[in-house]
């Protein structure tokens, strides 16, 4: 059983790394972002309860992100584990994750931090509201969104720190460089 955790500020390129990896390793991407988005344009009860934080960037609570994960970690196309993008974003799913993969009879392995600096992080969400039309890629929720990051998600870089899993990765290369240095922190761990 093999669990990685890819943490980065929006717009690092957890997603599109997530997806690299999904098929170079062979284990299923779950990203709460895609799971929301896929309540949301199926209009689920899930789907409109997240819309109205999504909409602000502020995070979808806690419980309801857990259960969430939970029941796609139970999934039977995640016996070998899974690379987990955007999750966990708080202490608490930190916590519950943890609980979660011990029950698994596993753990978290790695933890790649995806690093590239603010600026160029706001740009390239920028580009990427233009060229998706994402609800939640215009300007304001943007900046609320680095701010939730900050003050809600940072946090987690220390405690994987002390834990002896993180492990930094330059976000501002190419995506096949970027992809290429994930791989070799992977295979190392
Ligand atoms: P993302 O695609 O990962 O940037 O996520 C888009 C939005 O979905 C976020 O701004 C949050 O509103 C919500 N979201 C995604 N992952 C989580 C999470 N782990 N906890 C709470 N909300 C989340």
């Amino acid at each position: 059983m093999k669990y990685i955790v890819l943490m980065g500020a929006p717009g690092a390129g957890k997603g599109t790394q997530a997806k690299l990896l999904q098929q170079r390793l062979g284990l299923p991407q779950v990203s709460t972002g895609d799971l929301f988005r896929y309540n949301l344009s199926n209009q689920t009860e899930l789907g409109q309860l997240a819309r109205s934080f999504m909409d602000k960037g502020e995070l979808v609570p806690d419980d309801v992100t857990i259960a969430m994960v939970r029941e796609r970690l139970s999934q039977p196309d995640c016996v070998r584990g899974a690379i987990l993008d955007g999750f966990p974003r708080t202490l608490a799913q930190a916590a519950a994750l943890d609980k979660l993969l011990a029950e698994f009879g596993g753990h978290i392995n790695l933890v790649p931090y995806i690093h590239v600096e603010e600026s160029i992080l706001v740009e390239r969400l920028v580009r990427r509201a233009l060229i998706e039309g994402r609800t939640d890629d215009n300007e304001a929720t943007i900046q609320n969104r680095m701010r939730v990051y900050l003050t809600q998600t940072a946090p987690l870089l220390t405690l994987y720190q002390e834990r002896g899993l993180l492990v930094q990765i330059d976000g501002d290369q190419s995506i096949e460089t970027v992809h290429e240095a994930l791989c070799q922190a992977i295979a190392a761990a």
